[in-house]
């Protein structure tokens, strides 16, 4: 019998344990190696939203310069940390030139098939029954609207996905209004994508690890990958603050933190941490449909058992710490579109950080030059 290939994944993120699941079904003797305890980060965080709709990449016209706009203001959605580091203004200057309408249409049609697959991939470990239940829901997204500006912008996009062949319709103020019942709305509008659908990173997490160790994927908490060694176009072994590999493939899942490990390859990867946060309330909160509160950059989510508003996109850097200004305007925000959610303190002081890995362009594609190196970007809010 063939030697199974062993595979080293660097990252339990989502896109590590989702590359051990496939890979330990293809028959590879998979280790994850993961530097914090588990249970932190952006794929626990995030909105939980599978966002076929979401089709324009964030590196668009207009970007930076309302990302500059917005910069003195403490509480807008978006904020650059004013600070020397040339890998992010390598970074920012690429960014920048990714940002044309060119680019965005190149990128569109590829970004849509990416957001299918991944969406389809849900639907297969769903429907495989190995994780159990883990709350998809397919209920669809609704960009909501208070200003024209937004709308506006927002039905291009909706034609553009309709294109597409993703399904969206058009829903003015009443009937925002009747579809949130007795919950009180304010919006003008709002586009409902109906290809989209939502679940709960952390149920989906817990069950996926769950499955991995129950199946033999070993996975190592509290272990870093410091360095690689390789020749030509092999890795040979990777060092980590514990000891030694020599893995057949490495799959690098390391999300933001990525750069550096792939510097030592002699390869450039430009990805910066773009943190958000998310504030979770477990009482009844009456919002049953995921929507993006579209002026403020607030995403809302009916979790199972807790609803999540999650937002703002900030370049600060490697960290997470937690700017309670940006927290606390994510509850004000959601307070100017559903009046009647009001978010307590505590809840506030208990908002969570992660850190999306923000690619400085829609999709980026490694050479494929050592080892098989796969990674995982981050294309757009929320
Ligand atoms: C507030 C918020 C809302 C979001 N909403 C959505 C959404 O609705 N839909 C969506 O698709 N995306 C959303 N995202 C983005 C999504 O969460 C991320 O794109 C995704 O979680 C990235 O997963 P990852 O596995 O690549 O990275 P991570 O989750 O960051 O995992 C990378 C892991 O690698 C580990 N690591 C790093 N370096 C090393 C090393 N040297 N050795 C060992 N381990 C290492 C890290 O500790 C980390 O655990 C959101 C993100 C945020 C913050």
């Amino acid at each position: 019998m063939a030697e199974k290939k062993k595979t080293l994944i660097i990252g339990a993120g989502v896109m590590g344990l989702c590359s051990a699941y496939y890979l330990h079904k293809k028959g590879h003797q998979v280790t994850v190696v993961e530097k914090s305890m588990g249970g932190q980060g952006a794929s626990f965080v995030n909105a939980g939203y599978l966002t076929p709709s979401h089709i324009v990449p964030m590196a668009a016209p207009g970007v930076i310069t309302k990302g500059l706009s917005m910069m003195l203001n403490p509480k807008s959605p978006f904020y650059i940390k004013p600070r020397w580091d040339f890998d992010f203004f390598k970074w920012a200057w690429a960014f920048h030139k990714s940002s044309t309408k060119e680019k965005v249409d190149r990128a569109a049609p590829i970004i849509k098939d990416i957001n299918l697959l991944s969406s389809s991939l849900y639907d297969e470990i769903k429907e495989s029954g190995d994780l159990g239940d883990f709350h998809p829901e397919k209920k669809g997204l609704l960009m909501i609207y208070q200003t024209d500006k937004y709308g506006d912008a927002e039905k291009k996009v909706a034609l553009k996905a309709k294109e597409f062949g993703l399904e969206v319709s058009h829903l003015e103020t009443d009937e925002l209004k009747k579809l949130h019942g007795d919950t009180q709305i304010i919006g003008k509008g709002a586009l409902h994508y109906f290809c989209d659908s939502h679940t709960t990173p952390t149920v989906f997490m817990a069950k996926m690890k769950e499955y991995l160790l129950k199946n033999g994927v070993q996975i190592n908490y509290g272990e870093a990958v410091l360095k690689f060694e390789y020749t030509n176009t092999t890795i040979n072994k990777v060092q980590t603050d514990k000891g030694i590999y020599h893995p057949d493939n490495v799959v690098l899942a390391s999300g933001s933190w990525s750069n550096d490990l792939v510097k030592q390859l002699g390869l450039t990867l430009q990805v910066q941490a773009g943190k958000g946060y998310c504030i979770d309330v477990h009482r009844p909160t009456g919002i049953e449909l995921p929507a993006i509160l579209m002026e403020a950059k607030v995403a809302i989510t009916p979790m199972a058992g807790f609803t999540r508003f999650a937002g703002t996109m900030e370049f600060s850097g490697v960290n997470y710490d937690i700017n309670v200004v940006r927290v606390e305007a994510i509850a004000e925000a959601v307070k100017k579109f559903y009046p009647d959610i009001e978010i307590t303190q505590t809840e506030i002081e208990n908002a969570k950080c992660g850190l999306r890995p923000v690619s400085r362009m829609a999709y980026h594609i490694l050479e494929k030059r050592k080892n098989s190196i796969i990674f995982s970007l981050q294309r757009a809010m929320p």
